[in-house]
């Protein structure tokens, strides 16, 4: 008499250990801290969509097993902030999660979903990072012929931009526009003593400017 074994049709409960198992062991057989549901679904045993559901998204159901986010390669984190100053910089206060799927906005909820879990660790992450020092490069020791002495680089970075338009309010320091009396102001960040004429890019020679259209 043979014995029989049984199989478990893809679709039948499934213990919570169960799935973590075979998640860690997945990883483990292709040596990776993460894994996108593409790749589960190829190697894994179970179902994604349950196994989302078990834990409410795909990155938590990573994470109860110690794997970092998966699907996270479409938008870099500085691509995702960008995002995020440009809408406020065109509301002149924060953004709703609505704004995300209006002008100027590009970047859906859901990236910042998958990154940040909720669209309010999004915001937070990104005051965060905007609240941080700027850690300035020093370039004085390069080539003999640059004399120029900038302990700068020219363009400010998201991090100074949104600190500039935060102080001056989100309006024009010279003709007080703003975005958010007038939706047609685009403001910008300027340096005040010109780069070129060694002005450096530092919250103080910066100020905030609409565009002269
Ligand atoms: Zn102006």
């Amino acid at each position: 008499m043979s014995n029989f074994e049984y199989t478990p049709p893809k679709n039948a409960p499934v213990s919570t250990e169960e799935m973590q198992n075979d998640l860690k062991q997945v990883a483990e057989k292709l040596n990776t801290d993460t894994l996108t549901q593409k790749l589960y679904s190829e190697h894994g045993k179970y179902d994604v969509t349950n196994l989302s559901r078990r834990f409410g998204t795909w990155n938590r159901t990573l994470a109860t097993v110690g794997l970092k986010p998966g699907n996270i390669n479409n938008y870099s984190d500085e691509e995702l902030f960008e995002n995020i100053l440009s809408i406020w910089q065109h509301k002149g206060k924060q953004p709703t999660r609505r704004d995300l799927s209006i002008n100027p906005s590009t970047i859906s909820h859901r990236p910042y979903n998958r990154r940040f879990n909720s669209w309010s660790h999004a915001l937070q992450s990104f005051i965060e990072y905007a609240n941080q020092n700027e850690v300035q490069v020093n370039n004085n020791n390069s080539s003999e012929q640059n004399k120029t002495e900038k302990q700068t680089s020219r363009d400010p970075s998201l991090r100074l931009r949104f600190q500039v338009l935060k102080r001056d309010n989100f309006t024009c320091c010279q003709c007080g526009a703003s975005p958010a009396k007038d939706p047609n102001v685009e403001l910008h960040v300027d340096h005040i003593q010109p780069w070129s004429k060694g002005g450096e890019t530092v919250i103080e020679n910066l100020q905030t400017l609409c565009l002269q259209l």
